[in-house]
This record gives C-alpha cells, sequence and structure tokens, in this order.
C-alpha cells in the first residue's frame, strides 16, 4: 500500500443485512460512517425468511426499518417441535410455546428487509453524515494505530475503526490473521416459500427428522417460508426434482398439519456450515454477523446474533465516548469480546449439538419423543429457552429495550 488519501472515523465493510444494519446503527447514534458495499451485480434474489426476535423487532422499531418495510413482519403466536415423521392419525408436536398477547418473534422476507435497510439509510436525516462507497475492499491491516483499507479502484483509505460485515467467507477476517473454527454439518437447507392448504394460525412448526430438522414459518395469508435442513445428497436431489415431486414430498416429510404443502417460489439451497471465531478484533478492526459467527438455521437466531453485536458494540463505542476515548480505544475489543464471546459459543454450540443429537439418532428421537422431551416441555429449561429466543438471554444493551443511546 502507498500513501493514505482519506481518513475515515468508522469503515463499515459489506452490504448485507449485518453491514447496512450496523451503518444504521451507528449513523442513529450520532457517528459519521462510511459504509463499503458494491452493488449487487447478477447475484439472485435471496428467497430466505428472517425470524426476528422479541429484542430485535424493539431494535429494528427504533432504527425506524420496521416503519419502512411495506407489510408488517408476520407476528408468530405459536411454535411447535415434533420428533421424526408424523404418526398417522395423531398430533405430535411435543414440544409446544403460545402466547396470545405478545408475539414470540416476527417473520420478514430478506429481500424485504434488506430494501427497508436501504430505505432507512437513504431517508436519515440527523447530525451524522452517511457515504456508500459503492466499490469492496482488496486489503485492510494495521498501520500504526489506525487501519489501512484499499479499494477495488486502488484508493487508499485511513480509519479510526474497521467494523468488517463481509459475510461467512470474510476476506477481512482472513487479512486480520483470524481463522474460525468449523463445525461441518454434511448439510444443506433448502429455502423456498410454501402454500399451505390449511390455515397456519401463525404457527411456526420444526420437525426433526432423521436427515435434519424440517421448519416452516407463517408468512402472510396461507403462505409459509420453509427451511429443510438435510443431507447434501438429500438437499441436491430434492433441489432437482420436479416442483409436483417436490410437493408430494415435503407434505410426505412435514405431515398433514397443514394440509398439501405446494411450492409458490423457486427453491435454493445454502450449505450449512456453523463456525465461530477465537477472536473478534485485530488491532482497530473488529468482526461482526456472519463474518464472526455463522450458526445452524434451526433455531433462526443467526441475524439475532447480528443485531445484538451491532446493539453492543455500538453501546461501546459510546461508553467509551462518555470516557473521554474515541471509537479506536481497544478497551472498546475487550468489552465486546466480553459480552459476546459467550453468547455466540453457547448458541452455536446449542444448535450444533441439537442437530448433530436429533438428526442422526432415530432411536434417539424415539424414546426422547416416549419421555425426554414430554419432560423437557415442563421444565424450567423450556422457559429459559423461551426467554433467550424473545429477548436474547445474554445480549443487555439498551437498543435491545428500544433505547437509542445518541
Ligand atoms: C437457510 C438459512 C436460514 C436462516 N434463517 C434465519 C432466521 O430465521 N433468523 C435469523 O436470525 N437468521 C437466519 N439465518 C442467518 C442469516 O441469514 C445470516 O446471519 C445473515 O444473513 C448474515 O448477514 P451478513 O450481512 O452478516 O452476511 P452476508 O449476507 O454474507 O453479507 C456479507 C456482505 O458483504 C459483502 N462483501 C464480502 N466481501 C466484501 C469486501 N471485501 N468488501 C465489501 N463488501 C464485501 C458481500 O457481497 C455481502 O453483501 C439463516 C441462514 C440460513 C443459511
Amino acid at each position: 500500500m502507498t500513501a493514505a488519501t482519506h481518513t475515515l472515523p468508522i469503515a463499515v465493510i459489506g452490504g448485507g443485512l449485518t453491514g447496512k444494519m450496523m451503518a444504521l446503527t451507528l449513523l442513529q447514534s450520532g457517528y459519521d460512517v462510511h459504509l463499503f458495499a458494491p452493488d449487487p451485480s447478477s447475484r439472485p434474489a435471496d428467497g430466505r425468511s428472517t425470524t426476528i426476535h422479541a429484542g430485535g423487532y424493539q431494535m429494528l422499531s427504533v432504527l425506524g426499518v420496521i416503519e419502512q418495510l411495506a407489510t408488517p413482519p408476520i407476528p408468530i403466536s405459536q411454535i411447535s417441535v415434533a420428533m421424526g415423521r408424523e404418526k398417522k392419525g395423531q398430533s405430535d408436536w411435543l414440544l409446544h410455546w403460545s402466547e396470545a398477547e405478545t408475539p414470540l418473534a416476527y417473520v420478514v422476507m430478506n429481500e424485504a428487509l434488506d430494501g427497508a435497510l436501504d430505505t432507512a439509510l437513504a431517508s436519515f436525516t440527523g447530525e451524522a453524515d452517511f457515504t456508500h462507497h459503492r466499490t469492496a475492499i482488496t486489503a485492510c491491516e494495521m498501520a500504526g494505530e489506525e487501519a489501512q483499507l484499499c479499494d477495488e479502484d486502488g484508493t487508499i483509505y485511513k480509519a479510526q475503526r474497521v467494523i468488517a460485515c463481509d459475510g461467512a467467507k470474510s476476506s477481512i477476517r482472513a487479512m486480520m490473521g483470524i481463522t474460525p473454527r468449523a463445525l461441518p454439518t454434511g448439510q444443506s437447507a433448502i429455502i423456498a416459500n410454501i402454500a399451505c392448504q390449511l390455515p397456519h394460525d401463525n404457527r411456526a412448526c420444526q420437525r426433526f427428522l432423521d436427515t435434519g430438522p424440517l421448519a416452516l414459518m407463517p408468512l402472510a395469508g396461507q403462505e409459509a417460508s420453509l427451511v429443510w435442513s438435510t443431507t447434501r445428497a438429500d438437499a441436491a436431489y430434492l433441489l432437482n426434482m420436479s416442483d409436483d415431486e417436490f410437493n408430494t414430498a415435503l407434505t410426505k416429510a412435514f405431515g398433514l398439519e397443514f394440509g398439501a404443502l405446494s411450492l409458490t417460489t423457486a427453491r435454493a439451497s445454502f450449505p450449512l456450515t456453523p463456525q465461530f471465531v477465537p477472536r473478534y478484533s485485530t488491532g482497530v478492526i473488529t468482526l461482526a454477523g456472519d463474518a464472526a459467527h455463522s450458526i445452524h438455521p434451526l433455531a433462526g437466531m443467526g441475524y439475532n446474533l447480528a443485531l445484538a453485536d451491532a446493539a453492543i458494540l455500538v453501546s461501546e463505542i459510546i461508553s467509551a465516548k462518555q470516557r473521554g476515548l474515541g471509537p479506536y480505544h481497544l478497551s472498546i475489543n475487550q468489552r465486546y469480546q466480553a459480552l459476546r464471546q459467550p453468547e455466540i459459543i453457547a448458541l452455536t454450540a446449542a444448535t450444533s449439538g441439537l442437530n448433530r443429537l436429533l438428526s442422526r439418532s432415530p432411536s434417539l428421537l424415539q424414546s426422547l419423543s416416549a419421555t425426554g422431551m414430554i419432560l423437557l416441555n415442563k421444565s424450567p429449561l423450556k422457559s429459559y429457552i423461551s426467554k433467550a429466543a424473545m429477548t436474547g438471554q445474554l445480549a443487555k444493551a439498551p437498543l435491545f429495550a428500544g433505547k437509542l443511546s445518541a
């Protein structure tokens, strides 16, 4: 790299759901932000949905994102979990949560959330400045006490703080010398939107099959969003069969709770490789979102962890400022790591363990069906899981309580 030509306060790298949300969180908190995110080129539309827990919903509301959605997120009022295939003529939902007044979580399509984040960024009218550099970062390293970045055009920048939100295959993470620890599943997830023959009554359902969990999350009307995690070979087979064959296979695997199920959108496949990092920062360069962790989608928590990353990191930057310290101060890294790592490791281990335990052992499934899961339904563990899913048990940040501390 040659001499720096631009000096930036805070640079956010990556224009996925995490990068845009991180940039908005900083802006709303009064910080000037430079977002490095090339315009998506021929990338296929993201047909996935995101389940957002109550704390994340509060945060997205206070950031002005929820109001930018063309249609409101779909509330989940019930969650049901079953083990193995449906037993003929019997309701076999062993774990059940329901909440009449406060939704347990909300479902929003990723494309809609992405568009709402764009609109919220474009219509921001606060005092802080937002600059969108429509280019990728090709080099990122520490140079003295600042970070030095180089973009695709060869322009060089210095930044007091860099937040890398460049996804699970993060190249910035590699440039920081951080190697993630992977927990391979051998699974891929097939996703699509599905029409249900019967009303879903805003119920999210997950069935643990012997090749992986199959989940249907409620969308508007009688539509639902499918995440079917299964072995790589099975996923390839399910992806390549005709729509009619897939509809039959899906209805057979999920059972008849919502009647016949049929595709309303194209299928897509996502390889599942949960991973976490041993540390989050190198100097003033810090990881967030999937660059720092990706977890099995069975709990619908990946983006919720990213929301918690932003809530905690920005709150630590603010608290450093109150102590007279800049966004570069290294105490921010220590606090961020201490506050994020326990939750991330716990959820990565819990979701990967649950997937391995329940997806590979049909006999265990049967015995759990008979005893363990029934006991779990009555135990304090269930209330812990509910609390964690609804509020983010360990991530205590003002934004999760709907407070913006600018
Ligand atoms: C099947 C499936 C279902 C899921 N369901 C849920 C759910 O219900 N609830 C939930 O909370 N989470 C869920 N998740 C997880 C969630 O989708 C992810 O956590 C989230 O999308 C990650 O967003 P990200 O911005 O961190 O990463 P990405 O979406 O990977 O974005 C990274 C961005 O960085 C850009 N980039 C990369 N390199 C550079 C560079 N050098 N310079 C500039 N830009 C760069 C990329 O182009 C991309 O735009 C699910 C995941 C899967 C696979």
